[in-house]
């Protein structure tokens, strides 16, 4: 191969998907690559999984507040993808504090709360198989020619892996990777921040290795700057508080960088520096 096909072969950009599990995760867990690394170079397409929403740091969250916060956070979500790069749209499932009502963190955050009877890891199991559009699952007309909306599969779909235990992080999570091996596309499971920050490398890789063994950690990005976590920090007013705030200063700190998950051999060549 010679040069100039090399060159062109590497300018190519790929279509990817990123599950978001609220307005607002891309940007936290992913902004620096989506500003400077591996996602800068690759088309971006966010789909965010609870968008119904009612929680913001600056009023209670009553039910009732759920129509206009979602909105807000629309807004603000509108803001980012023009930021960092990116087209959004969000499905309408009820984040888990509209769901239960208890504002207890401790309620919803759990990395070994057991879904086995959560019925929403199969309904995003399939919304993630439709995202994929893969011919597992079967979505082509008798010409073997996709039917719908003429959407495209995307060449990778990452993730959540759920570190940190936020329940619908790891609805999502649990459900990408029972798909496992039977989507037509490879899945990479990426880092949640800000939660991602209070862990030790230990409780990390105990973390990732629950959800599946086979896991292997590519970085995406260099060292998280300072100017992207103030990006952040504008496009999302309405979810600021000192946990959020303090874990921009731990990443800083400790020189973290953008990581993504893949299993053993599946990381696509084409996602590399
Ligand atoms: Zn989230």
């Amino acid at each position: 191969m010679g040069r100039q096909e090399l060159g062109a072969e590497r300018r190519e950009r790929k279509e990817i998907v990123v599950i978001s599990p609220h307005f607002d995760d891309v940007p936290l867990s992913l902004g620096e690559s989506l500003r400077s690394g591996l996602l800068s170079m690759h088309r971006v397409r966010v789909r965010v999984a609870f968008g119904r929403t009612n929680w913001t740091s600056r009023m209670h969250p009553t039910p009732e507040r759920a129509r206009v916060v979602s909105k807000w956070r629309r807004l603000e979500e509108t803001a980012a993808g023009v930021m960092f790069g990116y087209r959004w749209t969000a499905a309408n499932w009820s984040e888990v504090v509209l769901r239960d009502g208890n504002l207890d963190s401790s309620s919803f955050l759990d990395p070994l709360v057991d879904l086995g009877d959560d019925p929403l890891v199969s309904d995003v199991a399939e919304w993630i198989l439709d995202i994929a559009d893969s011919t597992v699952h079967g979505k082509r007309n008798a010409l073997g020619r996709r039917t719908g909306s003429g959407a495209t599969s995307p060449d990778l779909i990452l993730v959540p892996a759920g570190l940190g235990g936020h329940r619908d992080h790891m609805i999502i999570a649990v459900a990408a990777a029972g798909l496992l091996g039977r989507l037509g596309v490879p899945v990479g499971f990426y880092e949640d921040r800000p939660y991602s920050a209070y862990l030790s490398s230990v409780e990390r890789a105990e973390h990732i290795g629950r959800l599946d063994s086979s896991l292997e950690p590519r970085r995406v990005s260099g060292p998280i700057r300072r100017s992207t976590q103030q990006m952040v920090r504008a496009c999302y007013p309405s979810q600021m508080t000192s946990y959020f705030t303090d874990a921009m200063d731990l990443d800083r700190d400790s020189k973290d960088v953008d990581t993504v998950w893949f299993p053993s051999g599946k990381a696509p060549e084409w996602l590399s520096e």
